[in-house]
């Protein structure tokens, strides 16, 4: 039926002071302090040479004031320093650069501080998270990077703490657990700090949790306020006046599947004048609304922008992007704040692209909704109706009498994939995905506390039996780099790139808009008309945003390089044509360098040798479905892994039974990463997910033969 459904779409188809530079001997290694306090980061933007939070300001604008790297000398740019990261996990962290040190992060939550000059290691802080809990993270084991304050780096950890470090050596200062570390909560994202609390959400909203932020003390780590953005069961009573109103669009008994989902895995923003923090809030558990809230309801604060008090925690409004959320449309998508002249006023803004592919522009002072238009395909509504401010949905669009073929996807228009702002060309630069997805009801829904709960049919979401129709597919999985004008809310140039899952933006005041992408490229684009002017080799797919930073006088611009994340995992069969490895390094570069990288030995040739096929067709297909609801997000759409983790149908596993079923469902590859599931299949599960594999494996081995004769005759 979706493949039909797929069939069809193919037919279808500013003036600021500039700050003294450091006057230090250029042999002497910078200090790790850290000195960034309260005055420093509120006038985060006139420090020139420095990049003190995640988004380089509280607006998280991504907008840097340098422009000794410009239109005119980019050509001139080339490859300063490397760091190795010793991963071959995605690599999603945006640097910070204080005072002469970098410190970044790699995957598992390392996080590493270098002499930003030179790139020498100054000091490496591994947590050591189990490799088991990356059963419970959705999207690889990832991280976005750290927070400073006073001497302190702050990281949030896969499995869910909080850790503050001493900036000069790595050493632990504090340590606590953010969530229940029995629940399947996960941190990727990155902390910001705000007047000595530092503020942390998590994610896990696939697997089952209930979605909150949290403020802790910088100097004890205390918790200071706690927000939840989805109620709990209503018998137990209301934390606030704002879950007792958002108890009031839930149905059903959402808490007991999980709690709600809501997770606050992303998208931070702060306004000091107005005295208001600004949250994005992620999907439902599980997605489907059908079964999470039966009989329909808003579900607040599901794909939700929410407004805060930084002091408190106290709820001031919210704004729902996607009301009775149904398809992973997470509203946790980077949060730009802007003032703007919009019809004759200067406007506070709040600027969103959130996964449902609408861009807002909303009053962030009151939360009212200024404008909304689509930034990509959008098949799920027409348009957002400015009177209610709510989305016209299309018909069928649900799911819930057959199956809809919904773009975006559950990956959305837009993912964490940071954007950027320019104030000098009044335009956002946005990574944008623009592909479609499936989606079903179930056949039936039971809840598995610990794994996937997205209540959508996985057989449905699948890719197509047909190669040749999966090839076709191939030129529908679109990426961009898109320049859009919020006051117009209209394209202003566009570049398509080679495929979807491209890195975050950098602007600066050289006219240049910088970002990497998913076929191994560092490139810079002039940011009135993305002319591409200027391009690097990075050996593997670029996800992270770069940032930029100065000493002694001279610019650099960096980017943390290593494919990874939900898409180069789910999506393998269209990743491994690509051929594009995780070569994970944090890339530098300034004018007149010209650094060369080691040559990458790299085979993406799955070796298929599978044994005869003896199962029934019954089990193969009972381990199709097993296997999508299960396996998939990490081993790939159809058994084709992204080759970040081993593809099955290459494994030797598939040999024997009890060898494979001693991985399944003992663990005894744990440590790896590869979790027992014994609580969630039992062995003649296993056995069909194998028969499964092993027909997959033929089928694999029948294609790579078809081209490799293909590729002969020629
Ligand atoms: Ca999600």
């Amino acid at each position: 039926m979706p493949r039909i459904l797929i069939a069809l779409v193919l037919v279808a188809v500013t003036a600021c002071s500039k700050q003294q530079p450091n006057t230090e001997p250029v042999t002497e290694v910078p200090s790790a302090a850290a000195a960034v306090d309260a005055a420093r980061l509120l006038a985060a933007g006139d420090d020139w040479a420095n990049w003190l939070s995640y988004g380089r300001t509280y607006s998280e604008q991504r907008y840097s004031p340098l422009k000794q790297v410009n239109a005119d000398s980019v050509d001139k740019m080339g490859l300063a320093w490397s760091f190795d990261f010793n991963t071959e996990r995605g690599i999603e962290a945006t640097s910070l650069v204080i005072d002469g040190v970098m410190y970044t992060t790699g995957s598992w939550s390392i996080v590493h501080a270098l002499d930003a000059r030179t790139g020498e290691h100054l000091w490496t802080y591994d947590p050591e998270v189990d490799r088991e809990k990356i059963k419970h993270g959705c999207c690889d084991a990832v991280n976005r990077g750290v927070a400073a304050w006073k001497g302190q780096i702050f990281v949030g950890v896969f499995d869910g703490r909080l850790v503050a470090l001493d900036a000069a050596t790595g050493e632990v200062n504090w340590s606590v657990a953010t969530v229940d570390t029995e629940l399947p909560y996960t941190i990727t994202g990155a902390p910001r700090v705000i007047d000595g609390k530092v503020l942390i959400g998590n994610g896990g909203a696939e697997y089952g949790v209930r979605g909150f932020i949290s403020a802790y003390d910088v100097d004890s780590g205390e918790v200071i306020w706690r927000f939840y953005t989805v109620p709990g069961n209503p018998e137990l009573g209301f934390e606030n006046d704002a879950m007792k109103m958002a108890a009031e669009t839930w149905n059903g008994k959402w808490w007991e599947l999980g709690g709600g989902g809501g997770t606050v895995w992303d998208a931070m923003a702060y306004d000091p004048e107005l005295d208001l923090m600004y949250i994005g809030v992620g999907n439902g558990t599980p997605w489907n609304r059908e079964i999470r809230s039966p009989g329909g309801g808003d579900n607040l604060f599901l794909s939700s922008i929410v407004a805060l008090r930084p002091d408190t925690g106290e709820y001031v409004w919210h704004y729902q992007t996607t009301p009775g959320e149904t398809w992973d449309y997470t509203a946790t998508q980077h949060i730009i704040l802007a003032d703007m002249e919009i019809d004759g006023k200067t406007r506070k803004v709040l600027m969103q692209a959130p996964k449902n592919g609408f861009f807002y522009v909303v009053d962030r002072a009151t939360g009212e909704l200024i404008s909304a238009n689509n930034y990509t395909n959008v098949t799920w509504a027409t348009h957002i109706d400015m009177e209610t401010g709510r989305p016209v949905e299309a018909e069928g669009a649900r799911y819930i009498d057959s199956p809809f073929v919904v773009t975006p996807s559950y990956l959305g228009g837009h993912n964490w994939h940071p954007m950027s702002f320019s104030p000098d060309t009044g335009l956002v630069y946005i990574p944008v995905l623009d592909f479609p997805a499936a989606y079903g009801q179930p056949e039936d829904f039971l809840y598995r506390p610990g794994t996937a709960n997205t209540g959508v049919s996985g057989v449905v979401g699948s890719l197509p039996d047909s190669q040749a129709e999966r090839d076709a597919m191939r030129p529908l999985m679109k990426g961009r780099l898109l320049a859009w004008d919020p006051r117009t809310q209209s394209e202003a140039w566009r570049v398509e790139h080679n495929g979807p899952w491209n890195g975050g933006t950098l602007a600066t005041a050289g006219n240049l808009v910088f970002q990497g992408t998913a076929d191994g490229k560092f490139a810079a684009f002039t940011a009135d008309t993305g002319e591409r002017l200027w391009d690097f080799a990075t050996q593997t797919g670029v996800v992270a945003a770069p940032m930029t930073y100065e000493i002694d006088g001279e610019q650099y611009v960096s980017v943390a390089a290593g494919w990874g994340g939900a898409y180069a995992l789910v999506f393998g069969e269209y990743v491994q044509a690509e051929s594009m490895p995780n070569v994970s390094r944090v890339l530098t570069f300034k004018l007149g360098a010209d650094g060369q990288l080691p040559d990458v030995d790299w085979q993406p040739n799955v070796v298929f040798s599978p044994p005869p096929r003896t199962a029934t067709a019954e089990a193969e297909e009972a381990g199709f479905a097993l296997y999508q609801d299960t396996c998939m997000g990490c081993h790939g759409l159809n058994a084709v892994s992204g080759l970040l983790i081993p593809d099955l149908r290459g494994s030797g596993l598939i040999h024997d039974a009890d060898s494979w079923d001693k991985v399944v469902r003992e663990g005894i590859l744990a440590s790896r990463g590869m979790a027992s599931f014994a609580d969630h299949l039992d062995r003649e599960q296993s056995e069909s997910i194998r028969a499964y594999i092993i027909r997959e494996a033929h089928r694999g081995k029948e294609v790579q033969e078809a081209r490799a004769s293909v590729s002969a005759a020629r």
